[in-house]
């Protein structure tokens, strides 16, 4: 793709993310603009283009893949719909950034991996979390040695799903609602980043305490081994107002303690305890939506993968589904060697 030329994006999905933080992160890339907008309303769309600025609204999505604006496609509808909308966009020639998780099933994130490579697009998952300035110096110092052979790993991402959020997430589970595929799968994605390790066995349970239906859960404790050894201990919820979040990683030499890190926003600290003290990290914050489209955006250009890949998008979901079952059955479940 020409530098010089717009990169028009269309956006598959009038939701809230994208609204919240995709439009501005596209916009803030130096020649891409975001050009057209569908939803399954005509009035939802053409009131979120009203809002956002957007040239084109529509209702279909073979309309928005014909329009010759769009190059690339930004897939935030609910979950079940993911599928058949990357499927119809490669089959259509156009890159896309598709929110996680990427599917409902293993099966179905597959076969858009496959038609994505088969037509020649790039496919990249919105694992926004490895953008953060947080997770990638987490990852540096592991792999610099700082805290020694890693061992365990904490996550800390139990918060309250604001008031404009509480609804197919709560009692849809054919959206693929519940905390575990919503926020486990973005904790697993970001450990899978700082370890450079593939997760193997889970084990987990979960409750329904205070907002889910309909068999889906608001709460989960999970812990999922790696390929390398560690154990990771998972703690997500809708329902926590005021524990904030976290991650650590322990390891025979050290520890590493970040605060304030499961989040959209570019905040955190992070802390290296070890024999001698506890040094407080030097951070440069960057927004983690920007970077995720900046990494995307030298992708389709040729020059390299996105931050989080179709395969790193089947791979977390695969141990967010194992961690599902492994709470439905009250047995460890393995996660599955993928033909990636
Ligand atoms: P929303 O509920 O805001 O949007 C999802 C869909 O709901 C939209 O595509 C829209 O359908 C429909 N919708 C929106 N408003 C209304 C309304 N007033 N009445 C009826 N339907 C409506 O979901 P989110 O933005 O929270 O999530 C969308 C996707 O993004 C999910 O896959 C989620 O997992 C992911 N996500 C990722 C995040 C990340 O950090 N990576 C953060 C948040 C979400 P239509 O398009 O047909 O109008």
């Amino acid at each position: 793709m020409n530098g010089k030329q717009q990169i028009g994006w269309g956006l598959i999905g009038a939701s809230t993310i994208a609204r919240e933080f995709m439009v501005d992160a596209i916009r803030a890339q130096a020649g891409h603009e975001v050009v057209a907008v569908m939803s399954s309303s005509a009035e939802r769309a053409r009131q979120f283009a009203a809002e956002n600025r957007i040239a084109a609204a529509f209702d279909s999505l073979e309309a928005l893949l014909a329009d010759p604006a769009v190059q690339v496609v930004y897939v935030s509808t609910t979950n079940e719909l993911h599928r058949a909308q990357v499927l119809a966009a490669a089959r259509a020639g156009k890159h896309v950034l598709c929110e996680k998780p990427l599917a409902l099933s293993v099966s179905d994130a597959l076969d858009m991996v496959r038609a994505c490579d088969a037509a020649g697009v790039v496919l990249a998952t919105n694992h926004h979390l490895r953008n953060a300035a947080t997770h990638r110096k987490l990852r540096e110092l592991v792999r610099a040695g700082a805290i020694g052979r890693p061992l365990f790993a904490r996550v800390f991402h139990a918060v309250y799903l604001p008031p404009h959020l509480q609804g197919w997430r709560l009692d849809k589970p054919a959206a693929g609602g519940g905390v575990i595929l919503d926020i486990t799968v973005h904790d697993i994605d970001t450990l899978r980043f700082i370890l450079d390790a593939e997760p193997v066995e889970a084990v987990g349970m979960s409750q329904a305490a205070a907002m889910a239906k309909q068999g889906l859960e608001d709460g989960a404790m999970s812990v999922v081994r790696f390929d390398n050894g560690v154990l990771a201990q998972l703690h997500d919820a809708f329902t926590v107002r005021h524990a904030g979040t976290g991650i650590e990683i322990h390891g025979e030499s050290g520890s590493l303690i970040g605060r304030d890190v499961m989040t959209q926003r570019p905040i955190g600290e992070i802390v290296l305890r070890r024999e001698g003290g506890e040094e407080r990290i030097a951070l440069q914050h960057e927004g983690l939506y920007e970077r995720g489209v900046a990494s995307f955006g030298v992708a389709i250009g040729g020059g390299g993968e996105p931050a989080a890949t179709g395969r790193d998008g089947v791979r977390s979901l695969a141990a967010a589904i194992a961690v599902a079952e492994a709470c439905r059955s009250g047995s460890a479940v393995r996660i599955p060697d993928l033909p990636l």
